[in-house]
């Protein structure tokens, strides 16, 4: 059984090597186990090669069946282990000079926050990608440090309703009230956010702490506003400089990003605060969605200013960086309707082809691996 598992797992490495090469946008489906013994599910297939076939409850004969495709799919089964296996290269490359964006998607109760924050920032197994993320940027960071000189430092906030929350600010009123920033281009073609609080990091414990606070921040506000958390983005940005021996720098960012639940309001339902939060809230995913449409399509204008979760994901949105996108399902018969919205919009972001994203800076490993892949190729094409 061991070595199956070793097999299966170089397998995945070179599977995660090619996709490297390969376009610069995917798509990660993951399906949330059923916590009601009661609930029916209507996810009736999932495949290896990243195939879904879910069945409407309306019509469960053949032609109620819907077939996706994406990179993966992850079942009930799969643990945080098994979703970080695929993610871990993704982040690594951040180490390299790569810009990564990651985001979770999906409807309230779906399991986005579990799968990047896992238990609320306890260091248990289930410990969601934020910290295994950061835990293997130390790592690696730890690693190189006789050839390159690693700063990271992170920053965390919320956007509710187009405005946007320090979440790290130690005097918590601050984060209260909303930041008077507007993104700033920085000279390299980065983004910045000047007026958020910017957090050096040592170590997964200092990280730890800065997401309790982060999170407590949210709460705080959340009570007020009855669970704002899954009607706000939040986003950790993970600042990497790279310092190496002949003195050359690289540069690069990794967003994590719990996005706000992509459930749609009942507009006749819904007055007040909470109808300009369901317009808000449909407003940055529709943008979200026009932006990368906007690059599927190659198109000269890209619409990154229409909200603030797209001017600040931008430069790792677009040609220069690596995006990947974890959709989210809960498989009860009842959410039928936002499954189905869920995985057409996520079908819609996995058609995106893009060059291959920009280095920064070539490191060693990565032409190493790169070479590796080569070979690899030229291997399997000399056996068909
Ligand atoms: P969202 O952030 O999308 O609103 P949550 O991450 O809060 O959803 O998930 C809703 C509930 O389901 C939480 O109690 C969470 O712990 C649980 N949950 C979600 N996904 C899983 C999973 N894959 N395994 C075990 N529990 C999960
Ligand atoms: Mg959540």
């Amino acid at each position: 059984a061991l070595g199956y598992h070793k097999v299966v797992k170089e397998n995945r490495n070179l599977y995660n090597m090619v996709q490297d090469l390969k376009g610069n946008i995917r798509v990660y489906c993951r399906i949330r186990p059923i916590f009601n013994a009661e609930a029916k599910d209507v996810v009736d297939f999932i495949g290896e090669d990243g195939s879904l076939v879910i069945v409407d409850p309306s019509k469960p004969h053949r032609d109620g069946r819907k077939v996706f495709r994406f990179n993966r799919v992850f079942g009930p089964l799969a643990t945080q282990d098994d979703l970080y296996m695929d993610t871990q290269p993704l982040i690594r490359s951040v180490m390299d000079g790569y810009n990564v964006c990651i985001f979770a998607y999906g409807q309230t109760g779906s399991g986005k926050t579990h799968t990047m924050s896992g238990i609320s920032g306890e260091l248990t197994k289930d410990m969601g990608i934020n910290y295994s993320a950061l835990n293997d940027l130390f790592e690696l960071s730890n690693r190189r440090k006789d050839n390159i000189t690693y700063d990271i430092h992170v920053q965390m906030v919320e956007i509710y309703n187009e405005q946007v929350r320090d979440l790290l600010a130690e005097d918590s009123a601050a984060s209260r009230y909303p930041l008077k920033w507007i993104i700033l281009c920085t000279s390299d073609g980065g983004l910045s956010l000047p007026d958020a609080t910017m957090h050096s990091v040592k170590s997964t414990a200092d990280v730890v702490n800065l997401m309790k606070l982060g999170d407590m921040n949210r709460v705080v506000s959340s009570t007020a506003l009855n669970n704002r958390s899954s009607r706000s983005h939040s986003v950790l940005t993970v600042h990497v400089q790279g310092k190496d021996v002949s003195g050359s720098i690289l540069r690069s960012c990794l967003h994590l990003v719990d996005l706000a639940g992509s459930e749609r309001v009942d507009k006749s339902e819904v007055t007040g605060e909470r109808l300009k939060e369901a317009q808000y809230i449909n407003r940055s995913l529709s943008c979200l969605g026009d932006v990368i449409t906007a690059l599927a399509q190659k198109n000269s204008h890209v619409p990154y200013r229409n909200s603030k979760l797209t001017l600040l994901l931008q430069d790792s949105l677009g040609g220069n960086a690596k995006t990947l996108m974890l959709a989210h399902v809960n498989p009860e018969r009842d959410s039928f309707g936002e499954s189905m919205s869920t995985l057409k919009f996520a079908q819609r972001v996995s058609t995106v082809e893009l060059g291959a994203a920009r280095l920064n800076k070539e490191t060693s490993e990565v032409m190493q691996l790169k070479e590796q892949v080569e070979n690899l190729k030229k291997a399997l094409a000399s056996k068909e």
